[in-house]
């Protein structure tokens, strides 16, 4: 049922508003502004109010836009609408009282007929979003959702995890692999399969991304002068193709790699093809020049895309990263071991590396290793961890088992 909220400060006229309309919507009629920032889906407010709460309104609408927020002032000024043309910024339509039952109800419906169709248009362009209940609360969910991540980098809510890649012969560590998280005030633990959809449609994917890569680069870093010894190890970052419109992008990459000290090789940029569907010619430039210096490319969820052979053909790339949903049905599925097999004789042919990923049994590892895939990642050698819980597994995982 559509939710009204009625700013009505003449009694009479609240009472008389209520009584229409409280049998076919819910109707709000707090006296309190705070009512504002809850969810409704029209608001009917009077000139009195209106001078109150104006701001609160105009904030309102700002927050949701594009979706259509209707407010209706009621006036027995017919001449208000000539008179304050700026009151147009805010109010959508001016209902002069008295008003008959029957053109209210009418004018009201239309409105919300609008609404509901700016709802629909912006949720159907966020699939993917995990929210739940109505329409109505997930994309207010949504909207707040979309604020907060404005902020998640100020406020220190984003984290680093990492999760390990193993060579498949030797079980020894070569890596791993940087996966956001955001860790919300109010929400706990966000996964990225909810606010990266988001951030992607909002471009703060890109400050995302970038964040990822100088955390996860300072981290290796770290890791590395702590074990000098150790063989070098290298991360995978999610990278999304909005970074290749920076034109000073290879440039930011040399410079951090070269003040932690890294080798470009270190660095893996994991890039969907979902990322990559409309390559311009500075991708393709970018890629190249990133490739020149030594950073390494990765496809991601790769034999999930429309094209993964078309764009392996167009992109040269150092490694193919196999999609989960191929591994976990090894063994179960005929045609999908066949797929499995011919992907991973597909990367030895064009001498890439090629990463299982998804691994949660033994029998898969067992399988991918007789298949000669060379890298894993997966719940099987562990989930991903904050910096912290991964410490210990450098040592775990680096041949010294032996040694204890
Ligand atoms: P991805 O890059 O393909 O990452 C692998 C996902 O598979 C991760 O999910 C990981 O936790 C999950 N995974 C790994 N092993 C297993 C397993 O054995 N079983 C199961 N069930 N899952 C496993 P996660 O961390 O939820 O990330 C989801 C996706 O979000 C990533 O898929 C990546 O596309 C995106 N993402 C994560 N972090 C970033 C980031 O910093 N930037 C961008 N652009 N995207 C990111
Ligand atoms: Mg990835
Ligand atoms: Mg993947």
């Amino acid at each position: 049922m559509p939710r009204i909220l009625l700013l009505v400060d003449r009694q009479e006229n609240r009472r008389l508003l209520v009584e229409w309309l409280s049998p076919r919507y819910e109707v709000c009629a707090s006296p309190d502004d705070d009512a504002i920032a809850q969810r409704f889906d029209l608001c009917i407010v009077d000139s009195l109010a209106f001078q109150r709460c104006w701001k609160h309104l105009q904030a309102r609408q700002d927050r949701e836009h594009p979706v259509f927020v209707p407010i209706v002032l009621v006036s027995a000024h017919p001449k208000l609408k000539s008179q304050q043309p700026q009151l147009w910024k805010i109010v959508d339509e001016i209902i002069v009282t008295p008003i008959p039952k029957t053109e209210l109800q009418a004018r009201i419906e239309r409105l919300l007929r609008k609404r509901q169709q700016s709802l629909q248009l912006k949720l159907g362009s966020i699939e993917g979003l995990e929210t739940q209940g109505s329409q109505a609360d997930r994309l207010l969910a949504l909207l707040e959702l979309e604020a907060d991540l404005h902020h998640a980098i100020e406020r220190n809510e984003l984290q680093a995890y990492y999760q390990p890649i193993i060579e498949l012969a030797t079980d020894r560590l070569v890596g791993f692999e940087a996966l956001v998280r955001w860790q919300h005030p109010q929400r706990g633990l966000v996964s990225p399969v909810t606010f990266i959809p988001l951030a992607e449609r909002t471009n703060q994917i890109f400050e995302i991304d970038r964040w990822m890569l100088k955390t996860a680069c300072t981290q290796l870093q770290q890791w590395q002068s702590r074990s000098p010894d150790r063989p070098t190890l290298q991360m995978g970052v999610n990278f999304t193709s909005c970074q290749f419109h920076d034109e000073t992008l290879c440039e930011t990459i040399a410079t951090l790699l070269d003040r932690l000290n890294l080798h470009p090789q270190q660095l893996k940029l994991e890039i969907t093809e979902r990322s990559l569907l409309e390559p311009t010619d500075t991708t393709h430039e970018q890629i190249a020049r990133l490739r020149s210096l030594g950073v390494e490319f990765y496809l991601d969820d790769f034999g999930i895309g429309y094209s993964s052979l078309n764009y392996l053909n167009s992109f040269p790339v150092d490694g193919l990263k196999l999609d989960r949903s191929f591994i976990n049905k090894i063994g179960i599925n005929a045609n999908t071991s066949e797929i499995v097999q011919s992907a991973i004789a597909l990367a030895r042919k064009l001498n890439i590396a090629v990463v299982a990923e998804g691994i949660e049994t033994i029998a898969q590892q067992a399988q991918l290793k007789q298949w000669g895939c060379q890298y894993g990642q997966g719940y099987l050698f562990s989930k991903p961890l904050d910096a912290r819980a991964i410490a210990p597994l450098i040592h775990r995982f680096s041949g010294d088992r032996t040694s204890g």
